[in-house]
């Protein structure tokens, strides 16, 4: 199979929507954007072995790829559009792309991103590489920048269940709702979207709670508190790590693909989403942690 042949067999046909003007086929694609607003162009890529492990279902390889980049479209409270995809593979075996192009597309569909164009190269090491661009109304987008003293700190969804899940795949004791935790986080585009003019500040967690939201108060020149009694975290976690690993899980673990933000006054509702207040902006630069007996010392921790 040439390249061209697998293009057009799993990538191509993804790219009729609006605002493209030219799609695959040419050497760039065309996109008009919409009067009124700006771009938001973000990129994650995902290394087999680093970032996943090298016997990961290829339909949640392709799933997660998007995935991670629609996250931190939503913490920019943009709307996605376009993307394009650079695949480097060490074989191209049609089973495996098949796979993983349904998952690929399958994230793209439910929120409305089309696929206009990429590169596929042959390596040795399996790495996909995404790039989302959205838009937002001109001077709308929600920056690490804004967050000030007296905004409470909220967090979407639970905290720690990616890593938990993570965890217990490559342990050999895989749980069904940690393991989806992990492979097939959902982005919370919707809800990003309806922070614009309501959050001063956001970030999406990938790296840990703790070191995301310490870089949001860095940018923010500000400090805060946390009281880890408010962190929610999953009951399924907490059947198979105990408190202090739970905690640990949710300040350090990563890959939690939920939003931290920081706002002022009344939330929208969001949904089913479960939008929780778990600390509050201080001035200084520390980020504090805290639970009914005190103070918690916490090791600096975050994956850099
Ligand atoms: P060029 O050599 O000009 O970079 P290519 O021959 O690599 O172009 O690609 C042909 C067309 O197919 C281009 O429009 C490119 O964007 C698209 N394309 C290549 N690889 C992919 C892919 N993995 N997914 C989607 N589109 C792709
Ligand atoms: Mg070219």
């Amino acid at each position: 199979m040439d390249e061209f042949e697998l293009i057009e067999r799993f990538f191509a046909g993804h790219d009729r929507a609006p605002g493209v003007v030219v799609g695959i086929g040419d050497d760039g694609a065309v996109l008009q954007p919409d009067p009124g607003r700006e771009l938001v162009a973000v990129v994650d890529a995902v290394v087999g072995g680093v970032h996943f492990p090298v016997d990961i279902d290829p339909v949640d390889l392709g799933y997660r790829a998007v995935a991670v980049n629609l996250s931190d479209i939503a913490a920019m409270g943009a709307r996605p559009r376009w993307m394009t995809l650079s695949l480097t593979l060490p074989s191209a075996d049609p089973e495996w792309l098949q796979a993983f192009a349904r998952g690929l597309h399958e994230a793209a569909s439910a929120h409305d991103v089309a696929l206009v164009g990429g590169d596929t190269t042959s390596g040795g090491n399996t790495v996909v590489s995404i790039q989302v661009i959205g838009d937002v109304e001109t001077g709308k987008a929600i920056l690490r920048s804004g967050a000030s003293v007296g905004d409470t700190i909220y967090v979407t969804g639970r905290i720690g269940d990616g890593a938990a899940g993570l965890r217990l795949i490559q342990a050999g004791t895989p749980d069904a709702e940690l393991s989806r935790a992990f492979l097939r986080p959902e982005p919370r585009v919707d809800y990003g979207q309806m922070l614009v003019g309501v959050a001063n500040a956001a970030i999406d967690i990938s790296d840990g709670l703790y070191g995301d939201l310490e870089k949001l108060l860095a940018a923010s020149g500000v400090g805060g508190k946390i009281d880890l009694d408010a962190v929610p975290l999953s009951a399924a976690m907490l059947e198979h790590f105990d408190q202090r690993a739970a905690r640990d899980l949710a300040l350090s673990g990563g890959d939690d693909y939920e939003l931290c933000f920081t706002a002022s006054g009344d939330l929208p509702v969001g949904g089913d989403l479960e939008v929780t207040a778990i600390g509050t902006v201080t001035s200084g630069s520390d980020l504090v942690l805290f639970d009914r007996s005190g103070i918690v010392a916490f090791e600096h921790g975050g994956y850099r």
